[in-house]
């Protein structure tokens, strides 16, 4: 559809298409990496007494509460947290914030093969970017990204692809791009479920705050802590790059969290006991997939995330993902180069995934 009322930046968009909600409560939805495992009882409670009264009055727009709890979480300052609805928000604000905008602007970098969401909000704000070849074998090349740009974004462990770039290999672009001053965002959506899963801040990026400056570290509750449907992320970084996210923020809408959403992520960032046990249950059920996969002839590259991406070297990727939607199984298939003969397989519950390797071993 073209109207003659949109203008001519959004004619000209080309947005994100977010994963399919099916309604049916039937279908096995491994599409959208949302957790199998329901949130913490305390964050249920939580939400339940923040829905009284005072939803007549507007929520803090300092967003107190959570910012404390992910500072001590994280072990850093509040300062140095911001928060926003779903990471998504954070991230298209850190787009605002810190990548030039205009044609002759140098272009941000980020991988050829990643989030699908990084092209759109570059176009949204209107600044360059250039895509980065993965290795063959889906790697980050750090060497590659050491070159004048406008900045860099890392999905880390990358997503659709699962695999993690060590944290030397993050430190040594931050490095060269401080030089440059420049801005690195490190997108840390499935940190949680990286290295074994012990303690998520271990392996974050979060260890360089007092050291890179131009480090913005990007997390969301919407994976490893259950809460897709609650929109809750936040940003961890320098106090003044927490600040320039303000400022496009207050510029936007001064309350992006709810009431609810506020008081259910403190309480979920509180819960670490809680959400180190289903992290590891997840984690446990990858491995005993990605073996099971590879007892059948598929090839699984190495996951540090919440799910897989599965291809059979004589199976097509469009005709794998309608043989399992055939099966009542519904994954994420990207019809983009060198990725085409993939899916990107969400761990479920271990009885979601014993379907899936039934329906595999049937295909
Ligand atoms: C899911 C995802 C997000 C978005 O998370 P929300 O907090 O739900 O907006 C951001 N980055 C990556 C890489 C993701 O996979």
């Amino acid at each position: 559809m073209m109207s003659v009322y949109w203008n001519t930046r959004i004619r000209g968009l080309s947005p994100y298409v977010p994963g399919e909600q099916p309604q049916d409560g039937k279908i096995v939805k491994l599409n959208t990496n949302e957790n199998p495992y329901p949130p913490s009882p305390k964050v249920i409670e939580a939400i339940k007494k923040a829905a009284d009264e005072k939803l007549r009055l507007y929520p803090d727009p300092a967003c107190t509460e959570f910012r404390e709890a992910a500072a001590a979480r994280y072990g850093v300052k509040p300062e140095q947290v911001f928060a926003g609805n779903g990471s998504d928000e954070v991230l298209a604000f850190a787009f605002a914030a810190f990548f030039e905008p205009g044609r002759d602007a140098p272009p941000v970098l980020f991988p050829d093969i990643t989030y699908s969401f990084y092209p759109v909000y570059a176009e949204l704000w209107g600044t360059p970017f250039r895509t980065v070849p993965l290795a063959e074998d889906f790697s980050i090349v750090v060497e590659d990204y050491l070159v004048p740009s406008g900045g860099a974004v890392i999905a880390n462990p990358n997503a659709p692809t699962g695999l993690f770039l060590s944290l030397d290999g993050i430190f040594a672009l931050a490095a060269y791009l401080e030089q440059q001053g420049r801005v690195l965002v490190v997108d840390e959506a499935y940190i949680a479920f990286a290295g074994g899963g012990r303690r998520c801040p271990a392996d974050s990026a979060v260890s360089f705050i007092g050291k890179y400056r131009n480090i913005l570290t990007v997390h969301t509750l919407s994976k490893s802590a259950s809460l897709a449907g609650l929109r809750a992320g936040f940003a961890l970084g320098d106090q003044a790059l927490i600040e320039g996210l303000c400022r496009v923020r207050d510029s936007f809408n001064s309350y992006t969290l709810d009431r609810i959403a506020l008081a259910g992520a403190a309480a979920a960032l509180s819960d670490a006991a809680y959400y180190d046990g289903i992290t590891e249950k997840i984690i446990k059920t990858r491995g005993r997939v990605s073996a099971e996969l590879e007892g059948m002839g598929f090839t699984v590259p190495p996951s540090s995330a919440n799910f897989i991406f599965v291809r059979h070297p004589r199976l097509g990727g469009r005709e794998f993902f309608a043989a399992l939607r055939e099966r009542g199984i519904l994954v994420r298939h990207f019809d983009r180069p060198r990725i085409a003969d993939y899916l990107r397989v969400s761990m479920g519950s271990d009885g979601d995934m014993d379907r899936f390797l039934d329906a595999c071993r049937g295909i």
